[in-house]
């Protein structure tokens, strides 16, 4: 390994083998040239601007018991909330007027929103607001659902994978929940033509350097257009309660290795990561991040929507709520922009000459 640059192996060559990611998820000797190399390259791409998304989290009802998740169903002390479709209706035009042009629409895995109540609202946003892009993030569902999303007018998917090592998944699940299944899910979004995102948690309960390098390969699988990654945070209400939160340094380097693997993906900079680091945000920017995704949803419930424990943001107004984090953006030298803000695809053969 004797001069051997592992930050510059991987800018060039755009993938490393397991050793050399090894050693570098190991070490902190390469975080700030990593950091400085994968800032350069989504500077390249995507220039100073940070893409804001709107978030509407209308449904904290989950039918499933994730280990890590405080609004898991076996949590019986969560205070459980839907909005309305007027509701969310009413945020996005509230969004839409502070210049959102991307909604992301998320829930828990609620039976209650039917696939025709969510075709109904998507249609609705599609008719209401036809230069947004509508993101969705409901979990797990058949391919049939995904394909009348599609149609009904949605453009994008969120589902982190959150873990692509098997032995590492039956940890952090329940049998009636597989790994199989959840990547179905992403290869049908893909296919059905949604822009998909997937991602995990950086310091899960029982997860190894392997269990990252293994995420990482997945993803080189599926080739996301965005991914999203974000401390682990415990909530007390949860079997891993007693469980620390993932570390920010890892979490940087790992956003930074993800921007120089997938120079053009849309990498957000998680509220998890500014939950347990004042300036966390701020830092995932530079380390390679290039969105943000401020709350839009009433702030009555946006305490509830609690997956993990203190998280922050929960009760300044939507404004309030762009207006600083536009600071923030802004302070760490880079500019908010609320343009509809597509992956930038990759030229073909680009890197082969
Ligand atoms: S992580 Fe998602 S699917 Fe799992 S319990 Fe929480 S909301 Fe439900």
């Amino acid at each position: 390994m004797n001069g051997f640059d592992p930050v510059r192996e991987l800018d060039i060559r755009r993938d490393l083998s397991d050793a050399s990611l090894r050693l570098l998820l190991q070490s902190e000797q390469w975080d700030s040239s990593l950091a400085a190399a994968a800032d350069d390259k989504r500077r390249k791409i995507y220039g100073d601007e940070v893409y804001l998304r709107g978030l509407i989290e209308f449904s904290n009802f989950c039918k499933n018991n994730c280990y890590y998740c405080g609004i898991r169903a076996g949590n019986q002390n969560a205070v459980r909330y839907r909005l309305s479709k007027e509701e969310i209706l009413d945020c996005c035009t509230q969004g839409y007027d502070l210049g959102f042009r991307t909604f992301v629409l998320q829930s828990g895995e609620d039976p209650f929103f039917t696939d025709a109540l969510i075709c109904g609202i998507v249609s609705e946003i599609r008719v209401r607001f036809p230069d947004c892009a509508i993101t969705l993030s409901l979990g797990e569902k058949t391919r049939e659902s995904y394909k009348a999303y599609f149609d009904a007018g949605a453009n994008r998917y969120l589902l982190r994978h959150e873990t692509a090592d098997d032995t590492h998944y039956r940890k952090l699940h329940p049998e009636s929940m597989s790994l199989q299944n959840r990547k179905r899910c992403l290869y049908d979004l893909k296919e059905i033509g949604y822009q998909v995102g997937s991602g995990f948690m950086v310091g899960s309960p029982y997860q190894t350097a392997d269990c990252l390098i293994e995420d990482l390969r997945f993803l080189q699988a599926l080739g996301p257009d965005m991914i999203g990654i974000g401390p682990y945070i415990p909530h007390k209400e949860t079997p891993f309660a007693a469980f620390s939160s993932g570390s920010l340094s890892l979490t940087l380097r790992l956003i930074s290795i993800l921007r120089l693997l997938f120079p053009y993906a849309l990498i957000p900079s998680t509220t998890a990561l500014g939950t347990i680091h004042p300036q966390g945000r701020e830092l995932g920017l530079k380390a390679g991040a290039n969105v943000v995704m401020p709350n839009l949803s009433p702030v009555r419930v946006r305490k509830l929507y609690e997956l993990y424990e203190n998280k922050i943001c929960t009760g300044e107004e939507s404004a309030q709520c762009r207006g600083c984090l536009e600071q923030r953006i802004a302070a760490a030298g880079y500019r908010a922009v609320t343009a509809v803000g597509n992956v930038k695809k990759e030229k073909q053969n680009d890197d082969d000459c």
